[in-house]
């Protein structure tokens, strides 16, 4: 499998982890709550502890409290104990790059590092890696409020 920016994948993200984490991402694509958009969208986390969550989006006839699938798998990583994301896919339909919003990549930032890799997917194939040095450069996160 070759996809745009395969340099940002670390030699630890194998295809076979990479492969688990688009799978477990489009089940929960598959339960994509989307009557309005139609847009449907899957996300998945590796944790600190080799574990997968996974979250959808979930719209809201209160359009505003709808929320983004990496929100879900997020709050599905941090209900389970884990606090570190080590890599994360989101899958979305067609070629182009379904890639987190504004405000997930604020809420990513929290809990991964700069070069974690994002790995952006449509169900058949990931199609690039990024990371949080790309989608929020120069950002604010927790070590920002660090007591020294
Ligand atoms: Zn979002």
């Amino acid at each position: 499998m070759s996809f745009q920016n395969q340099n940002l994948v670390p030699s630890w993200l194998d295809a076979d982890t990479q492969e688990a984490l688009l799978k477990a991402a489009l089940e929960a694509q598959k339960n994509a709550y989307a009557p309005y958009s139609k847009f449907l969208v899957g996300a998945a986390i590796l944790d600190e502890n080799g574990n997968i969550h996974s979250g959808c989006n979930v719209e809201n006839a209160a359009y505003p409290e709808g929320t983004c699938a990496e929100a879900g798998a997020i709050a599905a990583m941090a209900s389970q104990g884990s606090r570190s994301i080590r890599a994360l896919l989101v899958v979305g339909n067609g070629n182009q790059w379904v890639t987190p919003c504004g405000g997930c990549r604020q809420k990513i930032r929290e809990f991964a590092t700069a070069t974690a890799p994002i790995l952006i997917a449509n169900p058949e194939k990931i199609l690039a890696a990024l990371n949080l040095d790309i989608l929020l450069a120069h950002s604010f996160g927790p070590d920002h409020l660090t007591i020294i």
